[in-house]
């Protein structure tokens, strides 16, 4: 299991992660990435999640396994 969050100080809303796996981001009503699922159980969702994770250009996506 993996725990997955926005840094919500250095989201620059961007948008990739949302791009690149919508099935864990999407916009948050501040109009910042959020994670819409908090906790990973699946390996796929979790490759995806450090996809998102590599492609953030300000580090802002933490994954905690
Ligand atoms: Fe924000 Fe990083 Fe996602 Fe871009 S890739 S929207 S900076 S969390």
């Amino acid at each position: 299991m993996a725990k997955v969050w926005v840094d919500k100080n250095l989201c620059i809303a961007c948008g990739s992660c949302i791009a690149i796996a919508p099935e864990i981001f999407e916009w948050d009503t501040d109009g910042k990435s959020k994670a819409k699922i908090s906790e990973i159980n699946d390996q796929n969702l979790l490759e995806l999640a450090k996809n998102a994770q590599m492609a953030c250009p300000t580090g802002a996506i933490k994954i905690e396994e």
